[in-house]
């Protein structure tokens, strides 16, 4: 079962890992955006991580919840209300247990996700999170090392897509051939959810075989 302190790894995780790659998701966002992805998301998570230090939830969907709001009011641009209602939504669908199965993580983050195709009107193959959170969503009712690589495909697979949402969108078949950097960040917060399920297994889980 997965408790509140999981789920704040679990955000302390992504703080750490977006700001070991706030660069590089700038970096995408350049030829395809306003180069600003890496730095919102480092704003953002390192709010988020913040907050949870000095406040503890008691349960998972307080956490997460806490975490989207976070996001919501410290993220400018088009990426700060989707994962902050991707956070939100998911922290909701967990209700106010003290602990959540892997299963109902799976269920909850699938709320989310779905959400987040609500707010932003957008679909896989448009070029945006959702290449690399849906599979991700999907996989993880197998597990969380299917999920991680779920969202890694996902992300690699918007290089060839032409972008239908976002900034990128307004570049038309100039974005193919540039990997989208939201896609590249949802990545980054699932391969973060995979480490601190591995971590809490004693780092025996997941099967990856490598
Ligand atoms: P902005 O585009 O406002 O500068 P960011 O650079 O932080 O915001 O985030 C850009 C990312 O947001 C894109 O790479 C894409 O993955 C995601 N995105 C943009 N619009 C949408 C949308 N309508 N639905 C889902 N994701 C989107
Ligand atoms: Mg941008």
């Amino acid at each position: 079962m997965l408790d509140a302190d999981f789920f704040r790894r679990w955000m302390t995780a992504t703080a750490a890992s977006v700001d070991r790659e706030a660069d590089r998701l700038t970096a995408l966002d350049s030829p395809i955006g306003d180069a600003d992805h890496g730095a919102n998301l480092q704003r953002g998570f390192t709010a988020v991580a913040a907050t949870l230090k000095e406040e503890a939830p008691a349960t998972p969907g307080a956490v997460l919840i806490l975490a989207g709001r976070r996001l919501i009011s410290t993220v400018g641009g088009a990426s700060g209300p989707l994962y902050g209602t991707l956070l939100r939504r998911t922290g909701k669908a967990l209700g106010d247990s003290p602990e959540v199965s892997d299963t109902d993580l799976a269920a909850a983050l699938r709320t989310g996700v779905d959400a987040v195709a609500t707010l932003g009107g957008a679909a896989p193959g448009d070029k945006t999170m959702l290449d690399a959170l849906v599979p991700a969503a999907d996989a993880l009712r197998d597990s969380f090392e299917a999920a991680r690589d779920a969202a890694d495909k996902g992300a690699l697979a918007t290089t060839p897509l032409l972008a239908r949402k976002g900034r990128a969108s307004y570049l038309g078949e100039r974005s193919i051939g540039h990997q989208d950097p939201g896609a590249t960040s949802s990545a980054l917060l699932i391969a973060a959810l995979a480490d601190t399920a591995q971590a809490a297994s004693g780092g025996k889980d997941g099967g990856s075989g490598e």
